[in-house]
């Protein structure tokens, strides 16, 4: 029971790597805040985990505020906060409306800061950990994805930095970069002619990773296991960016 006795708030805890850290979490022990902006999804999984769930857009920094202090109200305190909302956005610069822009870095971006900066009071210390989601679509240029990769490279350097800033603390933050995975997400894109074969070829092992490898991996970034790692970026995509 690795988090006996540990209060996760998980954003996007309602599908894909989400709720697949929420399930894993609470099986080993965890009390669990799901934020979602999906209600009727964020229900469902705090009702299989035993946890809360709560309605947010966490794009809206009073919506996240609202959901840290619902956990602290509750729990009294945030041991685990997994950073992972996000919504994908295709376009070249010219095509991609400002709001549409807007939209990705303030959902993939600013929600992390506004997440981080309402829990991180009421980590303890030490033992506070903190996971983003990134993707390695923020380690690298990749055709018509500017305002995510934009989102994605700036969470990677904001956990480095948010790293360094409390690491004296005891406060932990790491990074996760899913390489393509198969959740609702990239269920729309992969389900387009040839699409998904290329992506296949693209992967040295073949084929997608599943919500729960990813849950595995976040979950071992939470842990006391992962006591010396701090300020990393892990990568998990079957290989794609070992070519
Ligand atoms: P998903 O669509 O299954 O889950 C994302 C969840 O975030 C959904 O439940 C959705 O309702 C929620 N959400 C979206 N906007 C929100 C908002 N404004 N407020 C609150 N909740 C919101 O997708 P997923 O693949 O599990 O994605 C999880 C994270 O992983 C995302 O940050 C995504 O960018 C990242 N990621 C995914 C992949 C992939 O291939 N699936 C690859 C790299 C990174």
């Amino acid at each position: 029971m690795r988090f006996a006795n540990k209060v996760a708030l998980i954003t996007g805890g309602g599908s894909g790597i989400g709720a697949a850290t929420a399930r894993l979490l609470a099986r080993e022990g965890a009390a669990l805040v799901v934020v979602d902006i999906a209600a009727d999804h964020a229900q469902a999984v705090a009702a299989e985990t035993g946890g809360i769930a709560v309605e947010a857009d966490v794009a809206r920094r009073a919506d996240v505020e609202r959901a840290v202090a619902v956990a602290v109200e509750r729990h009294g305190r945030v041991d685990i906060l997994f950073n992972n909302a996000g919504i994908g956005c295709i376009g070249r610069t010219p095509d991609l409306d400002p709001e549409q822009w807007e939209r990705v870095i303030a959902i993939d971006l600013n929600a992390v800061f506004y997440a981080c900066r309402a829990a991180i009071p009421h980590m303890p210390r030490p033992g506070g950990a903190i996971v983003n989601t990134a993707s390695i679509s923020g380690l690298a240029g990749d055709y018509g994805f500017s305002a995510y990769n934009a989102a994605k490279g700036a969470v990677i350097n904001y956990t480095r930095t948010l790293a360094i800033d409390h690491a004296r603390e005891g406060i932990r933050v790491n990074a996760l970069c899913p390489g393509l995975i198969a959740t609702p997400l990239t269920a729309g894109a992969a389900a387009l002619p040839g699409l998904e074969q290329a992506w296949h070829a693209a992967i040295p092992m073949g084929r997608a990773g599943t919500p729960e490898e990813m849950a595995e991996v976040a979950a071992f970034l939470a842990s006391d296991a992962a006591s010396y790692v701090t300020g990393s970026v892990i990568v998990a995509d079957g290989g794609q960016t070992a070519w």
